[in-house]
């Protein structure tokens, strides 16, 4: 059986099903490894079952044990993982798609709603009490009729437009490719960021971090935006600037955001904790059980692949 590192604890189901696949080591207290234990504790382990928390870059592939064959993420994303390094190296990465779409959307969407009608400033007014209900009370942004500009139309992008045009949103989006009509669903495509942006009452970011979409939001493209624009993200903290994001906040240049991921997670820029309309989550895109089980059994399901048949129909790199 082969040995299999699992870098963070995982539902109680999928570490039994990975005892049943190959011989695991868990990390029972959950601890977060830091880059050099993930090397020690891999001695000997033909692959590593790594998480979003594991930074695989350069230095820390290259110290690897040879026995290393496979780094199997739980995640889409494997922005944390340096795949020209692992590929240097003869290491396959693969990752957990579609599985976690649904979930994700649905935070999408969380998002956009949160941000739009003010659910920081009104749930922290419920709990304190001794709010008043008035005309213009809290006051927000109605979906209905306004712009969504998606950016990164792939899967998860595909899936919070549908549910936007069920609200009444008019749907536009970039990606660095048009996709075809079926998939498109009536959305405007923009083949650059500043013509998306120009029209984007409401982004939702859900493009991949990678070298070309960090810091897309920044202090010069955070001007494109109509006044008073709303942004979402879904995907990754990389991909925004987040002081050029506080200062045009700051500036009600842009009247809310939405964030379910930022830089340098879980440590919240604090410029964002003085802005009330700011509704941000602790990366909870994924966080159901069944789409953890589902992406745990896919990771695992990824490395068995590979042993048995030298490759793996999610194989990133
Ligand atoms: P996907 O299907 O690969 O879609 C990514 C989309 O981004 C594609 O349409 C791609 O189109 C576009 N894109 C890539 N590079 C771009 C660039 N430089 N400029 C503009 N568009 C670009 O991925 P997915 O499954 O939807 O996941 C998207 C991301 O969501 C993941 O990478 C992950 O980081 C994040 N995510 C977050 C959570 C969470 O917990 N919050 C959960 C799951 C996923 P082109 O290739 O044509 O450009």
């Amino acid at each position: 059986m082969k040995k299999i590192l699992i870098t963070r604890k995982l539902i109680k189901e999928s570490e039994d099903k990975a005892s049943k696949t190959f011989n695991p080591i868990f990390n029972s207290n959950d601890e977060l490894y830091s880059q050099s234990k993930v090397i020690e504790m891999s001695q000997g382990c033909d692959g590593i079952l790594s998480s979003l928390t594991d930074k695989m870059d350069k230095e820390t592939i290259n110290k690897l044990p040879d026995t290393v064959k496979i780094i199997s993420n739980f995640a889409v994303g494997f922005g944390n993982i340096d795949l020209e390094a692992a590929k240097k190296r003869g290491i396959a990465v693969t990752n957990t798609p579609e599985v976690l779409s649904d979930a994700t959307a649905e935070i999408g969407i969380l998002l956009i709603l949160g941000a739009c009608r003010r659910a920081a400033e009104g749930i922290e007014s419920a709990r304190e009490g001794g709010w008043k209900w008035s005309a213009d009370y809290l006051i927000g942004k109605q979906l209905t009729g306004t712009r969504l500009g998606v950016l990164g139309m792939g899967r998860i992008g595909q899936k919070i437009a549908r549910i936007a045009k069920s609200l009444g949103m008019i749907i536009h989006y970039h990606n660095r490719s048009k996709l075809s009509e079926d998939k498109e669903q009536g959305a405007i495509y923009h083949d650059n960021l500043k013509s998306l942006f120009s029209v984007s009452d409401v982004l939702s970011i859900c493009c991949p971090a990678t070298k070309e979409t960090e810091n897309m939001i920044n202090k010069e493209t955070v001007e494109y935006f109509p006044k008073g624009a709303v942004i979402t993200n879904v995907a990754r903290g990389d991909i925004v600037d987040d002081d050029a994001l506080i200062d045009a906040l700051n500036r009600r240049k842009i009247y809310a955001v939405g964030l379910d991921v930022y830089k340098n997670e879980p440590n919240l820029n604090p410029g964002y904790l003085k802005i009330k309309s700011a509704f941000i989550l602790p990366h909870l895109g994924s966080a159901t059980k069944d789409t953890r089980i589902a992406m745990a059994n896919l990771a695992i399901d990824n490395i068995d692949e590979f042993f048995k048949t030298g490759n793996c129909i999610n194989k990133v790199n």
